[in-house]
């Protein structure tokens, strides 16, 4: 077999299909100034440009890009020649990014066949994944490179038409997520497009076409070869952006999220219903509010109660096995749980930091005597202490709801009501805080 069969097998001949200007509804007014700008300015400068990605899926669907994406015959250095706000960036694949202030348009050279190269600019791993991927090709090339057919339409700014190379605007019509090529190949060439599908199905509302499904549950665990910091960025983008709780729901059917989060998927049952699962349901529900309602999200805080209670369930045995106070046990297990968990999705040190503030408020929260409720709501962390301990409220039940209704009403409460609910704590609480301090220890006797 010559490379040639080789390419052909693995990227199937596309047939290009034209969209001429008046059979399409994008209108350059969908386009943002900046990514026109771009455009232009290619074009004026000889080289063909185009608006391809999830740009044109979304303005064809009638939704708002989130990003507009150009692709070019133009080479990194040229692009960065024609733009002083160029910078470029990338190892896997160079692109340019043109910086508007804080608007980004991201600029990519059409990408070739790995097949056809040489080793120093393209490599494949035994596996299949593509290591690096710095080779240039034409327009065709770089559509059958792409990885749904939704997602390989490019926009033409020479005559406005739309180029369909792989069948995209009958699957927007039929509403199918279907990769391009051999699925098992592709999967295996690049892991992450399993998780993409399932995020471009949750957030268009579409099926995957059932080719392109039916590899995905066997191979998911090729996901753990994927970098780490690639994986918190897709796992951001899966859980972050609005649709996570029915994205965490499909990954799960397809085993994919048990690939990211292995310890929690210990404690996945047939009814969804361990404390586990209802935390994750409640807190990706409640991101996926405030995103609905434009508000800030934290990864730290999605994290924290994804993992809280595979911590719980580490410290309980710490407790046993090493006899460690509550305390001590909870933040032992934090450590282990954390440490294990950045290896599949590296989440960055300062929100590592800021999950371990949130667990242990979870244990000072309960501690109100004195003057301590007045200092905990002081402290920075204090909101994210108290949201979750009102999602373990809610699934706990018991006393850890009561705290929490202590805690709301304490919150909303005046002066002199704050004052008479802490009192009411000392005197229930028999003896007063400073009486309960423990003696220090003497030195043990030889
Ligand atoms: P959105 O930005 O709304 O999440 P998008 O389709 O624009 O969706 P990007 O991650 O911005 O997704 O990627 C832009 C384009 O690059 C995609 O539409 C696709 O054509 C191509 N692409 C991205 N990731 C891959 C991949 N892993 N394999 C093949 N092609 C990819
Ligand atoms: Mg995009």
């Amino acid at each position: 077999m010559n490379i040639n069969d080789q390419t052909s097998m693995i990227y199937p001949e596309l047939s290009l299909n034209i969209i001429a200007r008046e059979q399409h509804n994008i209108s350059r007014k969908q386009i943002s100034d900046n990514a026109l700008k771009v455009l232009y300015r290619l074009h004026g400068a000889g080289f063909q440009a185009f608006l391809v990605g999830g740009g044109v899926r979304d303005l064809l669907l009638g939704g708002q890009p989130k990003d507009f994406d150009i692709a070019t015959n133009a080479t990194p250095e040229q692009i960065k020649g024609l733009f002083r706000n160029c910078r470029l960036i990338g190892r896997r694949f160079r692109l340019a990014h043109i910086m508007f202030g804080r608007d980004i348009i991201e600029v990519a050279t059409f990408r070739g066949h790995h097949q056809e190269t040489t080793k120093n600019v393209s490599q494949k791993s035994d596996a299949g994944l593509l290591l690096r991927d710095n080779v240039y090709g034409t327009i065709d090339q770089d559509a059958e490179r792409r990885d749904f057919s939704i997602n390989a339409m490019y926009y033409s700014i020479d005559d406005y038409s739309i180029h369909d190379y792989a069948g995209g605007i009958e699957d927007l019509e039929d509403r199918l997520v279907r990769l391009i090529g051999d699925p098992e190949t592709r999967y295996r060439e690049d892991p992450v497009r399993m998780l993409r599908a399932v995020r471009f199905a949750v957030k268009l509302d579409f099926d995957i076409e059932e080719d392109t499904a039916e590899p995905i549950e066997e191979l998911a665990p090729l996901l753990r070869d994927i970098p780490a910091a690639r994986l918190y960025e897709e796992s951001l983008k899966m859980l972050q952006s609005g649709y996570g709780l029915e994205t965490y729901h499909l990954m799960r059917e397809y085993n994919l999220f048990q690939q990211l989060f292995p310890r929690v998927a210990e404690f996945f049952t047939e009814d969804y219903e361990s404390p586990a699962e209802q935390m994750l349901d409640l807190a990706l529900d409640s991101t996926d509010q405030r995103h609905d309602e434009g508000k800030r999200i934290n990864p730290a805080f999605m994290f924290a109660a994804i993992l809280w209670y595979p911590v719980k369930a580490l410290a309980d045995h710490f407790m046993q096995s090493r006899k460690m106070t509550e305390y001590d046990a909870i933040m032992e297990a934090g450590n282990v749980v954390l440490d294990e968990q950045v290896r599949s999705t590296a989440i960055p040190r300062r929100h590592t930091a800021t999950i371990r503030e949130i667990w242990q408020l979870q244990l000072r929260l309960p501690r109100r005597s004195g003057k301590r409720a007045f200092r905990l709501m002081e402290l920075n962390k204090f909101r994210a202490g108290f949201d979750f301990l009102e999602m373990r409220g809610e699934i706990e039940q018991g006393e850890t709801k009561e705290l929490a209704e202590w805690w709301a009403t304490f919150q909303n409460a005046g002066r002199n009501m704050r004052q008479a609910m802490v009192a009411d704590l000392d005197d229930g609480g028999a003896k007063s805080p400073r009486r309960r301090r423990r003696p220090k220890k003497s030195k043990p006797k030889s």
